[in-house]
């Protein structure tokens, strides 16, 4: 099973992607992940995709496009993946499909996961993540049993440098601009669903896995 997931930046895609990897024995595959694992590691691409991403806007396509197919092209993914911040741009989704097409294969959903505007500043400014395990809290509605560790590794929680509010406003504009026409183009294939994003994180899971069967 192939699954994309679409939303904007604090939609809760990551959150839901973690349970769709564990309940379908398919890798999550996170491209914000994997450029704060160059970043963290000082890698060239970490240092290339850090002035982009601090600034809120997207690493070009040609530093993306190539690690994504790559990552796909790994053992793991035989069975399947669930994308989460790929694609971002509608030559993402292209240079994706066209792989895909070369192996006769194809996406099986792409689910976007419905948040507006106001409800997002909220979850992302209340984001914190654990630098050392990628796990995902929020001070409110997923809070960590002790206030700011991390429940699965105890280490010290952080707000990414992307979530701070100046930053947001930004990333929310670029997800209007350049990845929402994401949604006409996988509802023209045929591909496109949708499950309130505003729900508990239960019920959104809920909704996607009854979407997946
Ligand atoms: P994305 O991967 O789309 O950027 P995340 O999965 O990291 O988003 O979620 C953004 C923030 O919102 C996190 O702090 C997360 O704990 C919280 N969150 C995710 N889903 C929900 C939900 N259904 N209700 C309330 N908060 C949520
Ligand atoms: P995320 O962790 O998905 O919220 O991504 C964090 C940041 O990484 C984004 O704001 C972008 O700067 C960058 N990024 C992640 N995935 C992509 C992508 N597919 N295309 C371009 N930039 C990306």
């Amino acid at each position: 099973m192939k699954v994309i997931m679409l939303g904007a930046p604090g939609a809760g895609k990551g959150t839901q992607a973690i349970k769709i990897a564990d309940k379908y024995g398919i890798p999550h595959i996170s491209t914000g992940d994997i450029f704060r694992y160059n970043i963290k590691n000082n890698t060239e691409l970490g240092k290339k995709a850090k002035t982009y991403m601090d600034q809120g806007k997207l690493v070009p396509d040609e530093l993306t496009c190539d690690l994504l197919l790559d990552r796909v092209a790994k053992d793991d993914c035989k069975n399947g993946y669930i994308l989460d911040g790929y694609p971002r741009t509608i030559p993402q989704a292209e240079v994706l499909e066209k792989a895909l097409n070369e192996k006769g294969d194809s996406i099986d959903f792409a689910i976007n996961v419905n948040v507006p505007d106001d409800n997002i500043v909220n979850r992302m400014s209340g984001r914190r993540t654990c630098p050392q395990c990628g796990e995902t809290y929020h001070i409110v509605y997923n809070a960590p049993k002790k206030e700011d560790v991390c429940d699965k590794c105890g280490s010290a929680l952080i707000q990414r440098d992307d979530d701070k509010p100046e930053t947001v406003q930004k990333r929310l504009a670029v997800y209007h601009e350049q990845t929402e026409p994401l949604v006409e183009y996988y509802k023209n294939k045929g591909k496109y669903k949708e499950v309130d994003g505003t729900k508990s994180m239960d019920d959104v899971f809920s909704d996607i896995c009854a979407i997946l069967g």
